[in-house]
């Protein structure tokens, strides 16, 4: 398998790095290595920019979906190696270029040892930092066709040990949305505030009422963090009482049902605080990511194969407390997320000197290509 030939390219998609919802030059190389591989059908600008390319076996059974992501975050490398990133304020500091090079790998290894039997779809998923990608895929009309019995996709772990698997049961990962007020009073003279409609208490209730919800112990079922993360009130003038204001929060929980309760909860709780001062309120929602369910057959495949394989396995108790938007997927197909370790020493994922180890190229590839063989194999 041409390893180099695969770091040459994520080193490229590292140098090149593209935001959420604008990775045109990105979908370009995808589709630049995937079009000799001649696989039964290609799609591109699928949700956006993402590619989508399928291997059909030579008898009917079951359809796989790997998925992996390729877009980069806006924050600013601080790496001097020779394939930092040319652009300023954004880099791959989540390592969907390694995931991009991993499942061109699949896709070699595919186009050389067509499945024995069903079909194997890779999807390149576009904006997945956003939460917009995944969601923009599913509602696409090319992608409508695809009708997958099993999805997988991994993310690469710093933290863990390189190459271990890091499998959780269940809940994956949290369901995380933002929520954003907008406070509408009157402003006044400051000097009588009394003729005015100051948000500014209504805003202080919110983040101290909202807060009281809060139960950060992922080891609990009714697990919930809000995070307050933006406010703003009124302007610098000095002579003015406050009349707008706005305050936003980050929402964590295990499920969708969970978060549906919460959201209301959170409504009901910001509209009887604004009748209270008079004020006028608006409430949208911003970046949903919904909680990646993980399928116990699904599990047992990726268990069974890195026994198989002998790569040690990690079975975590709690999920991860962040969103991740292949969700979306888990919560329609049958399927499971995992993790796969990149180092104990490696640098958090979104931080300015994290870099995809290359190293991981391999076992992903072995690791997806074994998958879907068990996957497979199961299916008689
Ligand atoms: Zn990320
Ligand atoms: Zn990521």
């Amino acid at each position: 398998m041409p390893h180099t030939e695969l770091q040459k390219i994520r080193k490229e998609l590292h140098r090149n790095p593209e935001l959420s919802g604008y990775e045109v030059n990105t979908a370009r190389i995808i589709a630049e290595y995937l079009t000799p591989l001649k696989a039964d059908e290609l799609l591109t600008n699928v949700g956006g920019h993402g590619v989508v390319c399928t291997f059909n076996g030579h008898q009917p059974g079951p359809h796989i979906l790997l998925r992996c992501d390729m877009d980069a975050l806006p924050i600013q490398e601080v790496n001097t190696f020779d394939h930092k990133s040319t652009k300023e304020n954004v880099s791959h500091k989540c390592g969907h270029d390694g995931h991009t090079s991993i499942l061109l790998g699949v896709a070699n290894f595919l186009s050389q040892n067509k499945p024995k039997k069903g079909q194997v779809t890779l999807l390149f998923q576009p904006a997945e930092e956003t939460g917009k990608g995944a969601i923009g895929v599913i509602n696409d009309k090319q992608f409508r066709k695809i009708k997958p019995d099993y999805v997988f996709a991994l993310h690469n772990l710093p933290g863990y040990e390189m190459h271990q698997i890091i499998l959780k049961e269940d809940v994956f990962n949290a369901s995380v949305t933002t929520m954003i007020i907008k406070l509408q009073g009157k402003t006044a003279h400051a000097a009588e505030p009394e003729h005015g409609i100051n948000p500014s208490f209504a805003i202080a209730d919110i983040i101290q009422e909202f807060n009281t919800y809060m139960v950060n112990d992922p080891k609990r079922d009714d697990f919930v963090v809000i995070t307050p993360v933006y406010t703003k009130i009124g302007a610098l003038a000095y002579g003015t009482a406050a009349g707008t204001g706005e305050s936003h929060f980050t929402i964590r929980c295990w499920s969708q049902q969970q978060m549906n309760q919460l959201k209301s909860k959170l409504i009901q709780k910001c509209e009887s605080t604004c009748q209270r001062y008079k004020l006028t309120s608006n409430i949208s929602w911003e970046e949903d990511f919904q909680s990646n369910q993980n399928d116990s057959e699904a599990i047992q495949i990726i268990r069974d194969v890195a026994k198989n394989l002998d790569y040690n396995c990690l079975e975590k108790e709690e999920a991860f407390k962040w969103g991740e938007d292949f969700g979306v997927f888990t919560q329609k197909f049958k399927g499971a997320m995992f993790g796969l370790g990149a180092g104990i020493n490696t640098p958090a994922l979104h931080n300015p000197d994290y870099d995809f180890p290359d190293d991981l190229i391999e076992s992903g590839i072995h690791i997806f290509t074994s998958i879907i063989n068990k996957t497979l194999e199961n299916n008689v």
